[in-house]
């Protein structure tokens, strides 16, 4: 029997054993009462967002975050008992759905929190956590004043009950460690005026984890690093253990033909064979993620790099092989192969992005395979 699964050559294998020791590692790393809250919003940063979060769960991990309040549904149909913080804000008229599933939501101001009371009381209270914005400029409130009032309406609510509270650094991958101080002091500054100390007190991301321990408060939220990728240059300079990549992205050749000099492949003939050229075309387009830009990214076949040569199709594309290979023989997207690499960095700085963008769109078209 096949699965549906099997009927692609392009699939990603994903190294749950990968997960599960970067999750160990980053909490043998952390103090002790440092409790690791697991992201995985954006399908687990496409690796996959249940098969994640039950492999962070079991290797310690307390808590998940998503970034929507759907993507904390989905999860829930999978997973009970685990608290799930929603990061973003959520529309009031949606606390009573998130308090029915158990759904943490995160608050960010005095109106939400009005427009909640305001409706009819719930079965049981929506947990929630308080968002300071320390300097991120995003979400969250930013004053003393804010936070007094926010937390005057909390008090009086019968709708919401504080689990915690958090705030997020916008600089912590970078060289400079004093942004980061100075969002870190003005909110544990703001931190003091909860009557009572949340449960949860949170604030670093991977970045933070991994450069700034010290910060680590009662939880972490862990995402990029737990899939084995670092935040930045910067963070792989000075990260202080190795990740373990989770991903890899493998396809085989579809086909396979000897080209004479001076003929046009692909849409455009933007380009054409110097030589007499063995040409490869495999499965995986730009719908896949593979994306136009990345025309002249190696790909790995018999342990070697080989181009993309021409323009990068929907569904296909095309390789200068160095000699004849045999259709089906297997080709390495992102990944090892022999004793070469292909990061996600390396596709990051072609396309002048972040490694976070090119995980989270390769497309669900390619089906996730678990080791
Ligand atoms: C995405 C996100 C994280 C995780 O960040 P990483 O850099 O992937 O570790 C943490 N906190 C918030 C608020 C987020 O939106």
């Amino acid at each position: 029997m096949f699965n549906e699964t099997d009927y692609r050559p392009t699939r990603a294998i994903i190294k749950t054993e990968a997960i599960r020791k970067n999750a160990e590692r980053i909490m043998s790393y952390l103090p002790q009462t440092t409790q690791l809250i697991a992201v995985v919003k954006s399908d687990g940063y496409g690796h996959g967002a249940v098969r994640s979060a039950l492999t962070a769960l079991e290797a310690g991990a307390t808590m998940l975050a998503v970034a929507t309040l759907d993507e904390a549904a989905t999860i829930r149909k999978y997973i009970q008992n685990i608290d799930i913080l929603v990061l973003g804000p959520s529309p009031s008229s949606f606390a009573a759905v998130a308090a029915e599933l158990d759904i943490t939501l995160t608050v960010t101001s005095t109106n939400w929190v009005q427009r909640v009371n305001e409706q009819p009381l719930f079965d049981k209270k929506c947990k929630i956590h308080v968002k300071i914005d320390s300097g991120m400029g995003r979400i969250g409130v930013r004053t003393e004043q804010e936070l007094a009032q926010l937390l005057m309406y909390i008090q009086q609510s019968d709708h919401l009950v504080i689990d915690g509270a958090f705030t997020h650094f916008s600089r912590a991958d970078e060289q400079d460690a004093e942004p980061t101080k100075k969002q870190f002091q003005h909110f544990t500054k703001l931190i003091k005026l909860f009557p009572v100390k949340p449960r949860l007190v949170h604030a670093s991301n991977s970045a933070a984890a991994l450069m700034f321990p010290e910060y680590s408060l009662d939880a972490i939220r862990y995402g990029i690093s737990l899939y084995g990728i670092s935040p930045s240059d910067i963070v792989t300079e000075n990260i202080p253990f190795p990740l373990h990549r989770a991903m890899t992205i493998e396809t085989e050749l579809s086909y396979v033909k000897k080209m004479p000099s001076g003929q046009p492949i692909s849409y455009g003939g933007r380009y054409t064979t110097s030589e007499e050229e063995w040409i490869g075309t495999l499965p995986i387009g730009y719908a896949d993620g593979l994306k136009r830009g990345l025309t002249g990214q190696d790909v790995l076949i018999g342990g070697k790099r080989a181009p993309i040569v021409g323009t990068i199709c929907m569904d296909q594309c095309m390789i200068t092989l160095p000699h004849a290979f045999p259709e089906g023989e297997k080709v390495v997207v992102i990944g090892k192969q022999g004793d070469e690499e292909i990061r996600i960095e390396e596709w990051a700085n072609r396309l002048d992005t972040i490694p976070y963008e090119i995980v989270v769109t390769f497309s669900p078209r390619i089906p996730r395979i678990y080791k």
